[in-house]
C-alpha cells in the first residue's frame, strides 16, 4: 500500500507536500519522496524510511517549484531497492515529467514482457515503471493525456490511483473499478490530488470530491478540469481501507472511515451478544469498532492496553520473532482495569493471528477472567492482489480453518468476526460496488488460479473527448 500527493500552488508546494505526505505516513512507511518543477527545472529528493527521516528543512527549501508530486511506499510489488522509491522522474519528448502510484497491477509481467521485446530498458522492478511506458508509449503517437490514460484503461489490470507530472500540470486518474482511494482538494491558492482526505485536512484545505472512478482530472494555474474516461458497470472500492487502512478521520468515496467502524463495532455486538464488564480497543486500530461495540451493548468503554505511542507497526518488523516480542513493547496493559474481569477486546482484522493471540495472553497474564474476542472484519480467507499486503493463504489464520479451530489458536474465551452482510451495510454501498476479494476468495477482476466475478466489460465510454470543466479560476 501507499500513498500518494499532487499539489499546484501558488508558490513553492515542497513544503504542503511534505505535510501532506506526513497525513498519508500509515499509507507506506518503507520509504519517501517528493518531485517539484518550478517553470525550468525538476527538483527530487527521496530515501528509505519515514517522511520526517528522509526531509529537513533545508531540503525542502532547495525543491523549488509550484508544482509536484510525493509518495510513501509501504512494497507490495517490487524489491526494496533505492532504485523502487518513487516519484519516478523522466524527461520525455521535451518535457519534465514524474509518477507516483498506488495500487498494484496483476498484468505486470505481460506488459513489462511487451515492452522488453521492443527494446526498452527498465530501471526499477515496479509496476509503477510500466504505467509510465504505457502513459509514455500513446503519448508519442498523440500527445495527448486524455489517449495515454484511455491506454492504461484499456491495458492495465489491477489497481492504480495515480498523479502524473507533466511539468506545470498534475493529471489524477484511478482505476475503472475504484479500488483505491483518490480525492481532490482545494487549498488556499491551489489544488490537491491525494490519496485520503486527511492530506487535504493538513493542509488546511476543502475537500471537493473523489476522483471518480475511471475519470482523468487535470490540476494546473487554470484549475481543474475532468474527463471520464471509462465507466463500468460496477466498482470494487477496498472493503481493507475502511476495515484498517485508511486513517479513521478520513472521508472515502463519501463515508467518514470512523463511522463506518463505528457501525461495524455496533453489528458486533448485535450479532454475537455477550455479557461483560468493560470493551476495550486493541490501540489504534480497534478504537473505532470498540466504541461503537460500546454504544449498541452498553458495556462501559475503557481502555485495557495503552499503546507505546513511539513505536511503528509491528508488521513492518521483518521476522515472525521480531514481529512477537514487538507486541510485549507496544502494548501495556492497564492491570487496574483488567483484574478478575470479563472483558470484550475489539480489534479491526486477525491476519496471522499473532497480534491477538499475543494480546489475549497479556490480558490473562494481567489477570483478566474471561476476553472475548470481536473481530471488525470478516475472516481473513484470502489473499489480496490489488494493493493490500496480505500473507499467503497457507499463513492467514482463518483460511481454512473454523471459527472454533481460530479460537482455540488465539487462546480467546470466545471469537466472533463481523459477517460480510452487517459489514457491507456498515460501509453502505452495494456489494456489487465492493472487493470483498480477501473475504470471499471471489476477486472482482479475473486473476490466475482465483475465482472472479468482474464488473469491467464494456467499460469504454466512446465519448472521452468532452470536457468536464469543474473549476476555471
Ligand atoms: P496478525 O493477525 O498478527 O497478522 O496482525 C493483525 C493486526 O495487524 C490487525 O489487527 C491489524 O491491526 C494489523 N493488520 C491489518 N492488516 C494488515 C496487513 N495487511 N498486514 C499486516 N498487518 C495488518
Amino acid at each position: 500500500m501507499c500513498g500518494i500527493v499532487g499539489i499546484i500552488g501558488a508558490g513553492d508546494v515542497s513544503i504542503p507536500i511534505y505535510y501532506a505526505l506526513y497525513a498519508l505516513q500509515h499509507r507506506g512507511q518503507e520509504s519517501a519522496g517528493i518531485t517539484t518543477f518550478d517553470g525550468k527545472t525538476l527538483f527530487k529528493h527521496k530515501g528509505p524510511g519515514l517522511v520526517a527521516e528522509v526531509f529537513d528543512e533545508d531540503i525542502l527549501h532547495e525543491l523549488k517549484g509550484f508544482s509536484g508530486l510525493g509518495h510513501v511506499r509501504y512494497p507490495t510489488t517490487g524489491e526494496k531497492i533505492a532504485e523502487n522509491i518513487q516519484p519516478f522522474t523522466f524527461r520525455f519528448m521535451g518535457r519534465f515529467c514524474a509518477i507516483a502510484h498506488n495500487g498494484n497491477l496483476t498484468n505486470t509481467e505481460k506488459l513489462r514482457e511487451e515492452f522488453e521485446k521492443r527494446g526498452q530498458i527498465f530501471s526499477t522492478t515496479t509496476d509503477t515503471e510500466v504505467i509510465g511506458n504505457v502513459i509514455a508509449d500513446e503519448l508519442r503517437k498523440s500527445g495527448r493525456m486524455e489517449d495515454a490514460v484511455l491506454a492504461c484503461m484499456k491495458r492495465l489490470e489491477g489497481s492504480y490511483s495515480v498523479v502524473f507530472l507533466s511539468e506545470d500540470k498534475v493529471y489524477a486518474f484511478r482505476d475503472p473499478l475504484g479500488i483505491r482511494p483518490l480525492c481532490i482538494g482545494k487549498t488556499k491558492d491551489g489544488y490537491i490530488v491525494c490519496s485520503e482526505s486527511v492530506a487535504v485536512d493538513a493542509l488546511n484545505g476543502t475537500l471537493i470530491r473523489d476522483v471518480r472512478p475511471g475519470e482523468l482530472v487535470c490540476i494546473s494555474k487554470k484549475g481543474l478540469e475532468s474527463v471520464q474516461i471509462a465507466e463500468s458497470s460496477g466498482h470494487a472500492h477496498c472493503v481493507f481501507e475502511y476495515i484498517y487502512f485508511a486513517r479513521a478521520d478520513s472521508v472515502i468515496d463519501g463515508r467518514l472511515v470512523y463511522d463506518v467502524r463505528r457501525k461495524i463495532g455496533q453489528a458486533l455486538y448485535l450479532e454475537a451478544p455477550v455479557k461483560a464488564d468493560l470493551v476495550s480497543p486493541v490501540p489504534d486500530s480497534g478504537i473505532a469498532h470498540a466504541t461503537g461495540y460500546s454504544e449498541s451493548s452498553g458495556i462501559p468503554y475503557r481502555e485495557g492496553l495503552i499503546k507505546n505511542r513511539y513505536m511503528g507497526r509491528t508488521f513492518i518488523m521483518p521476522t515472525q520473532e521480531d514481529r512477537e516480542n514487538a507486541v510485549r513493547i507496544k502494548l501495556n496493559p492497564v492491570k487496574g482495569h483488567i483484574k478478575d474481569k470479563s472483558i470484550v477486546i475489539v480489534d479491526d482484522s486477525i491476519v496471522r493471528g499473532t497480534t491477538s493471540k499475543r494480546i489475549i495472553n497479556i490480558l490473562k497474564d494481567a489477570g483478566a477472567e474471561e476476553v472475548h474476542m470481536r473481530v471488525g472484519s470478516p475472516p481473513i480467507k484470502a489473499p489480496c492482489y490489488l494493493g493490500v499486503d496480505m500473507p499467503t493463504r497457507e499463513e492467514l489464520i482463518a483460511s481454512g480453518k473454523s471459527n472454533e479451530e481460530v479460537k482455540e489458536g488465539i487462546d480467546a474465551t470466545s471469537l466472533h468476526h463481523v459477517s460480510v452482510e452487517s459489514l457491507i451495510d456498515a460501509i453502505g454501498m452495494p456489494a456489487d460496488d465492493l472487493c470483498l476479494g480477501c473475504l470471499t476468495g471471489v476477486y472482482p477482476l479475473w486473476i490466475k488460479g482465483e475465482k472472479a466475478c468482474p464488473r469491467y466489460t464494456d467499460f469504454i465510454k466512446g465519448s472521452y473527448q468532452t470536457n468536464i470543466k469543474e473549476f476555471d479560476e
